[in-house]
């Protein structure tokens, strides 16, 4: 194939930490592939001496849902993630998020671990679970821990997760219960090259018809993803209205770096998609959460 020597399926967490250890950093992890064979077939990625497949190992290939959250295992596609009617219920923005990402085929077998291993700014997948307050589990020589998903990310494609010695096994997050909701929205550009002009998720939590807990992600507006927590500071504690949400949308804007790119949009354009589509997202997961608008 030209990007690698030999492919590995191992069928448990602690073989495949085996053969990552074997090959010493001259092995990667790989998921579904849809970005890692496209950058080593375009040549963007040196041959590696073996691929260890994640996708493959036993019982990570499946959703479940503990008391206080819903696991998703680093197999699990796109795909499934959108048509699992608990995530579709109680991580809404999750389900929005993913269904955006390629086309069927790349949705079929593109994974969310892989969306957040490989660490871009606007990760469809990631901003959808970073909204929900996501955490990853991460398995190497030394074991496993858990850590929020916000904290994974580095700079543009770069991660905590060393994927030439770790696996990002799992993901979970707490789902959204009785007056929680959330929601996500991208825009693209209508034609051309399919680059996110900008992408953005919210959860909020309303107690009769007051807002008292708040998450906004975004990107891309800078080398990793955005959290807007002085706009989600100044919704914890208003009513859930259009007003409220006017207020948030301004102090997103009075905050965020908004950059001209030629293969995206101009600064402008990214500010007033950001006026145009927060409020309604924002108006979603109100409505989702209980909230009488
Ligand atoms: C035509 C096309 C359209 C696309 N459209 C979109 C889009 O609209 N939105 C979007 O967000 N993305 C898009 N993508 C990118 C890609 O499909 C997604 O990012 C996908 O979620 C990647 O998952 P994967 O399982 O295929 O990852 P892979 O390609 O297998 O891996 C990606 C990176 O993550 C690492 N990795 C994968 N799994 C693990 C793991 N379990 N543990 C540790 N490291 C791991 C790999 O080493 C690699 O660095 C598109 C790709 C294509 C080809």
């Amino acid at each position: 194939m030209g990007g690698w020597k030999n492919y590995y399926t191992p069928g448990t967490v602690e073989e495949a930490i085996a053969v990552l250890r074997d090959y010493d950093g001259r092995a990667r992890v790989i998921g579904g592939g849809t970005d890692l064979l496209v950058e080593t077939r375009r040549g963007l990625r040196r041959p590696y001496e073996a691929m260890v497949d994640a996708s493959r190992i036993a019982g990570l290939d499946t959703i479940t849902q503990t008391e206080d959250s819903i696991v998703i295992g680093c197999g699990v596609t796109h795909t499934e993630i959108v048509n699992d009617v608990r995530i579709i219920r109680h991580g809404q923005c999750l389900a929005e998020s993913c269904s955006v990402i390629g086309g069927p085929q790349v949705r079929n077998v593109g994974t969310l671990a892989g969306n957040v291993a490989h660490a871009l700014p606007a990760g469809d997948g990631t901003i959808g679970l970073l909204a929900l307050g996501g955490e990853v589990e991460i398995a190497g020589t030394s074991g496993r821990r858990w850590i929020p998903a916000r904290d994974t990310f580095i700079g543009p494609g770069k991660s905590v997760i060393d994927r030439h010695r770790e696996v990002l096994t799992r993901l979970r997050f707490e789902p959204t219960g009785s007056g929680e909701g959330s929601a996500f929205h991208r825009v693209m550009r209508p034609q051309g090259l399919c680059l996110p002009i900008i992408s953005m998720a919210a959860r909020l939590t309303v107690d009769g018809g007051t807002i008292t807990a708040a998450s906004i992600s975004m990107g891309p507006v800078g080398p990793v993803p955005w959290f807007a927590e002085p706009a989600a500071e100044v919704l914890i504690g208003g009513p859930a209205n259009q007003e409220q949400f006017e207020k948030a949308v301004a102090i997103v804007l009075a905050n965020v770096t908004l950059r001209t790119s030629k293969y995206r949009a101009t600064e402008e354009y990214r500010s007033a998609m950001i006026r145009t589509y927060l409020p309604l997202i924002l108006a979603s997961a109100a409505e989702r959460a209980g909230a009488q608008l």
